[in-house]
């Protein structure tokens, strides 16, 4: 059988059913598969296969079971035998698991010999990806295989009535990996027990780095305002929300609205980061999540915090990547010299962490879990392409939200989000994760996908190895997220793709970003679109969204001069613009939703400047969630040739007003949200009409808005359409990767290159 069978306690399942059953035979691990061999009684072999079929062991997933008979050999009994690399592909490593209960009451059981044990685990829970080395997956292929087992673990290890049986990552305070802490400037601190001693300089307001599975966190009180300003600080970080790990669901409660689905995301192994509407008066210290209406938490993972959590006694704490401003999270041992500066103390321990890997984030939006950054918990996981790659294929994604994804055949595997590729040393963590996955996943690939944008370090790299031995494919960004959501999905197509984004090379060389695709896999027409509007500075205008701002009012035809950010602008700054966009100088073309969220949030006197991608949205959705809906501002749809063009003109003039008036920013945030909304209706309505397609779906980083996701989805819906959302990658260029492959496999297919 293949799928998630290694490392998820399969084959002592395997041994302890074929044991109750009587069966003689083996089981064993060979790269990709499980291998077994039974025989005994025929009806007890069918039970074994359906048991196997229907109710595998909790963390496992079969994608595949082939059986076949073969002449009976006499096996004297069952057993495990030694694991093969065959070399074959489709090898699934198991994601990372929180700790299990079972792991958990030993953990504060006084009488147990794993009492306080920061690192014990189980079958059921652990490290997994974050510490394989190579596959088949047994601990000498792991960063344990530097620790000898003692006489207590391996009797566990070999017993196959013990919940240890077979579990790779055993370890014990006596053999296994140990604690201890380094001061700020990774210097050893001798202390008897490094975890209480961190524990209390936490309480005391230290900001401390924690190394943990796929690297460190820096952690702190979370309603300490002043210790969290401090990190933010030193984090080099402004305004990005913080995430926060809270004890329990109870102290999740406290803070935020958890609906029951959102009780089972916090809950769910795979530990992720749930973004959550802040309760009014939440204990958190403000600066956590400056101007926002929700909060980022999750719950502890491994046994390390649920000890931090419970000796500090603190129902919050900071639980931030442990990295400064765009560079890799800390990992090993860098993290002193990279985070010097950052932390007060280091707390350590000597299990190597083979693969970075961040936490992951999912929000509910529209109706469902959405994933906004898929990592740690989620990876690797296969998805199913609905078309056969005709040759292993590499998809390298976007640039700021960088992933990959390998194909092999029918199988995508997507990588956890790595980062932005402008910082090198991100570059760097990103080109070892390609090798690495290669690795585990046995794919070389002989294509490699890439999108348009030549600018994107993950192109160059594309073009790059494409000529060193392969073929190269471009793609353009926004079918990509098209395709990427169809994918998800199994959708053939044709779709309404409606693709809201922040910025991707358009194929007439300007910047698209709030566009209407129509087609499949093999081909996407713009047929709608925002009007272009001029972006002075270009880049400059991601950050500082009053060029927007000013660049809306123009077009509008409106004085920028009278506008309601003039105020806040001095004048020469405001000529400079206005120059700029009379001479087309440093203005690139941009038909993005997501700079038009700029102009309006500028134009609302929500933000001036930003420091992270998407957030002068969140602040306009975070007011636009605080009032009751409001009709929308109207923004007309003209036809130009084949083509409807949505002209925002009007809409900017009605947010000029209403500043003006002295409307509140939160009812102009809603009104645009509402303006948004009704124009994703208008045009996917009028596409219908144009060519019969009832399908649409919703991709693009706007759609990690819950108010806009919520509401086009309804709306939609009551429209008469199919809509397809995000539930598997992120809407955001992280998930662009697989929609560059569905692509790929689609050509294949419709090329006839792809074999039966
Ligand atoms: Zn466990
Ligand atoms: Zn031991
Ligand atoms: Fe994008």
């Amino acid at each position: 059988m293949t799928g998630v069978v290694q490392g998820v306690g399969f084959r002592p399942f395997v041994y302890g059913l074929a044991i109750h059953l009587r069966l003689k035979g083996f089981v064993k691990n060979s790269s990709g598969r499980v291998l077994i061999e039974i025989e005994g009684d025929s009806n007890a072999i069918d039970r074994f296969v359906d048991t196997l079929r229907y109710f595998p062991p909790p963390l496992a997933r079969i994608d595949h079971l082939e059986v076949g008979a073969l002449a009976p050999l006499g096996d004297p009994g069952f057993r495990i035998d030694p694991s093969i690399d065959d070399g074959s592909e489709g090898v699934l490593v198991c994601p990372d698991v929180a700790t299990c209960e079972d792991c958990l009451r030993e953990l504060f059981d006084p009488q147990d010999r794993r009492y306080r044990y920061p690192f014990l685990n189980c079958v059921n829970c652990g490290p997994r990806l974050t510490v394989v080395t190579d596959v088949p997956y047994d601990r000498e292929r792991t960063t344990m295989a530097k620790f000898v087992m003692c006489a207590a673990c391996r009797a566990e290890y070999e017993d196959p009535r013990d919940r240890r049986f077979h579990a790779q990552v055993v370890a014990c305070p006596g053999c296994g990996p140990r604690l201890s802490l380094l001061d700020a400037g990774g210097a050893p601190l001798a202390t008897e027990d490094p975890l209480t001693w961190a524990a209390a300089a936490l309480r005391n307001g230290a900001i401390g780095a924690l190394k943990g599975l796929g690297g460190f966190h820096l952690a702190c009180d979370a309603r300490s305002e002043p210790t969290v300003r401090e990190l933010r600080r030193r984090k080099q970080r402004d305004t990005k929300p913080f995430a926060i790990m809270v004890a329990d669901l109870a102290g999740a409660q406290a803070l935020c609205a958890v609906s029951p689905l959102e009780r089972a995301l916090l809950s769910s192994v795979d530990r992720s980061i749930v973004v959550l509407t802040r309760r009014a008066g939440a204990p958190v210290a403000p600066s956590v999540a400056p101007g926002l209406h929700t909060l980022g938490l999750m719950l502890p993972y491994t046994p390390l915090h649920h000890l931090l959590l419970a000796e500090t006694g603190a129902d919050a704490l900071v639980m931030t990547s442990g990295n400064r401003a765009d560079e890799p999270i800390a990992c090993d041992d860098d993290a002193p010299a990279q985070l010097r500066g950052v932390a007060d103390f280091f707390l350590v321990h000597d299990r190597p962490i083979r693969l970075r890997c961040d936490d992951s984030i999912v929000r509910i939006a529209g109706g469902g879990a959405v994933p906004l950054r898929r990592a740690r918990g989620h990876v690797p996981q296969t998805l199913t392409l609905t078309h056969r790659l005709a040759r292993p294929t590499l998809a390298t994604g976007g640039h700021l939200k960088a992933t990959f994804a390998l194909g092999g055949r029918t199988s995508a595997f997507v990588s956890h989000h790595v980062g932005d590729l402008g910082d090198y040393a991100t570059y760097r963590v990103w080109l070892e994760a390609i090798e690495h996955y290669e690795r585990l996943f046995r794919i070389t690939p002989s294509r490699i996908v890439h999108d348009l944008h030549p600018g994107y370090a993950s192109t160059r790299y594309a073009v790059e190895r494409a000529r060193a031995g392969g073929e190269e494919l471009a793609v353009q960004h926004h079918h990509a997220h098209m395709a990427s959501c169809m994918a998800e999905h199994g959708l053939e197509g044709p779709v309404i793709g409606v693709c809201f984004d922040g910025a991707g090379l358009g194929t007439d060389g300007t910047i698209w970003g709030g566009e209407f695709l129509v087609g499949d896999y093999l081909e996407a027409r713009r047929m709608a679109h925002l009007a272009p509007v001029p972006m002075p500075g270009g880049e400059q205008a991601v950050r500082q969204p009053w060029r927007m701002a000013v660049a809306h009012v123009a077009y509008a035809g409106l004085d920028p001069a009278a506008s309601p950010i003039a105020r806040r602008l001095d004048s020469a700054t405001l000529r400079a613009v206005d120059r700029m966009l009379a001479r087309r100088f440093n203005a690139p073309l941009t038909s993005s939703m997501g700079r038009l969220f700029d102009a309006v949030a500028a134009l609302a006197g929500v933000a001036d400047q930003t420091t992270f991608e998407g957030e002068a949205a969140a602040r306009l959705e975070a007011l636009a969630a605080g009032v009751a809906p409001e009709p929308g501002y109207h923004v007309p749809v003209d036809r130009n040739g084949l083509t409807l063009v949505a002209d925002p003109a009007s809409l900017i003039r009605a947010v000029v007003d209403d500043a003006r008036a002295g409307v509140k920013s939160a009812v102009i945030a809603r009104r645009f949200h509402s303006a948004v909304v009704d124009l994703i209706v208008t045009v996917c309505s009028r596409l219908r009409s144009a060519t019969g397609i009832r399908i649409a779906v919703l991709t693009g980083g706007v759609f990690a808005n819950a108010i806009l996701a919520r509401e086009a989805d309804q709306r939609l819906f009551a429209a008469g359409f199919e809509v397809y959302t995000h539930r598997l990658v992120p809407p955001n260029d992280g998930g662009l990767c697989l929609g560059q492959l569905a692509i790929a496999a689609a050509r294949d297919a419709a090329a006839g290159t792809a074999p039966h």
